[in-house]
């Protein structure tokens, strides 16, 4: 054997893997399917300004440990997500605060917009949340729902809001304040110089190969290492055999302009049905960049199919319920670990990845 550890994927779980195990003397090879590394992470540099390619990727963490610990990687700007919704021609303040609620109904108080939102959950008469769209109404009303959820999330996910699950509206914070922060975390910003340094630093003498698809050569890359570190799709480790986890998936148009400023905001999202991206990305403002040119990214959201790049997975009962059928396979592998957003099938933000993968390389180390 020439490595005790093949990792398959080079993003952050697997670099923070392979980071800890170099430390502790171990030696891994890891491997990736794309021509990069870094996963969905992955940024690069085009006309001066540091692209996200896989889409917005904004640090933000609760966690000193986990802050100090990507700090080494790189140093952070004081960067704050306030992305504006446009509807129609009406813009708003995100997530749902005193200035979303004062431009939607002239309220100025906490306590008139309180009444607001509450005078709406009577007349829809929601008590339980069984769905997104009851949940949404519960926390902000039905104005704020008709204008900024409906038409967004039906885009993002491609079903109606009656047949999602409550919990993904959730992870938007709701505030009677006039704070505008996406946010609610203590330590936030973007590395100055993009996400792929800290990768490469992770991965800094470790044996890397890009181009490879481990499914195509699955029998000689398992005889290279005593023990596999996956990051990749469950249900494609094990050829489907449960049948597929369904995923959403996400489409890129990246645009080039020449003009300082595109639209005046890191993240603008598109609310309403017609348009047919979710949100517009004008990369330069993640790092206040004064480049001549501006890079913008339309996001459209995209039935996913096999080959396609997973990117949410869709958390459904009967989806979850697949998953767990996996999970009971892998739990009898004693040379495989299972990791990352794929392996997990769970939304993850980047510093749950960084938790999830030191707890697995103390636990494996
Ligand atoms: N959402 C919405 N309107 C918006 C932004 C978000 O309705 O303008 C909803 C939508 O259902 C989305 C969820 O909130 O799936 C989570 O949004 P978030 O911005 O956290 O999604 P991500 O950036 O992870 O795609």
């Amino acid at each position: 054997m020439k490595y005790d550890f093949l990792i398959v994927g080079a993003g952050l779980f697997g670099a923070t893997f392979a980071y800890e195990a170099k430390k502790k003397g171990y030696k891994c090879l890891v491997i990736d399917r794309r021509n990069h590394i870094a996963g969905n992470i992955y940024t690069c540099e085009r006309q001066g300004i540091q692209v996200h390619e896989y889409g917005a990727h904004i640090f933000h963490t609760n966690n000193k440990y986990v802050w100090d610990y990507v700090n080494q990687f790189a140093n952070f700007n004081h960067f704050r997500n306030s992305p504006v919704a446009i509807y129609e021609d009406e813009v708003y303040n995100l997530p749902f605060n005193m200035n979303t609620f004062n431009k939607m109904w002239g309220v100025i108080t906490p306590e008139e917009a309180k009444q607001k939102i509450s005078k709406q959950i009577i007349e829809y008469g929601v008590n339980e949340p069984q769905n997104l769209e009851e949940q949404a109404i519960s926390l902000v009303g039905i104005d704020i729902y008709q204008k900024l959820i409906k038409g967004y999330t039906e885009k993002q996910w491609g079903c109606k809001t009656t047949e999602l699950p409550p919990f993904i509206i959730k992870r938007l914070p709701v505030r009677f304040t006039y704070d505008n922060n996406y946010f609610n975390d203590t330590y936030q910003g973007i590395p100055i110089g993009g996400y792929t340094q800290i990768i490469e630093k992770m991965l800094e003498g470790t044996d890397i190969e890009l181009n490879v698809d481990y499914f195509n050569e699955r029998d000689y890359y398992d005889t290279l290492a005593d023990k596999i570190i996956f990051t990749g799709m469950i249900d494609e480790y094990y050829n489907y055999c449960y049948g597929e986890l369904e995923y959403r998936s996400l489409n890129f148009e990246h645009e080039v302009h020449d003009k300082i400023n595109y639209q005046g905001n890191a993240v603008v999202n598109y609310t309403e049905s017609t348009v047919p991206y979710t949100r517009i990305i004008e990369h330069k403002h993640f790092d206040y960049g004064k480049q001549e040119k501006t890079i913008i990214t339309k996001e459209y959201p995209s039935k996913w199919q096999q080959g396609d790049e997973p990117f949410y997975p869709i958390n459904n009962e009967s989806n979850n319920q697949i998953y767990e059928k996996y999970k009971l396979l892998a739990k009898k592998e004693s040379n495989v670990i299972y990791g990352g957003r794929l392996a997990s099938y769970k939304y993850y933000d980047m510093d749950d990845i960084i938790i999830e993968a030191l707890k697995c390389s103390q636990k494996n180390l």
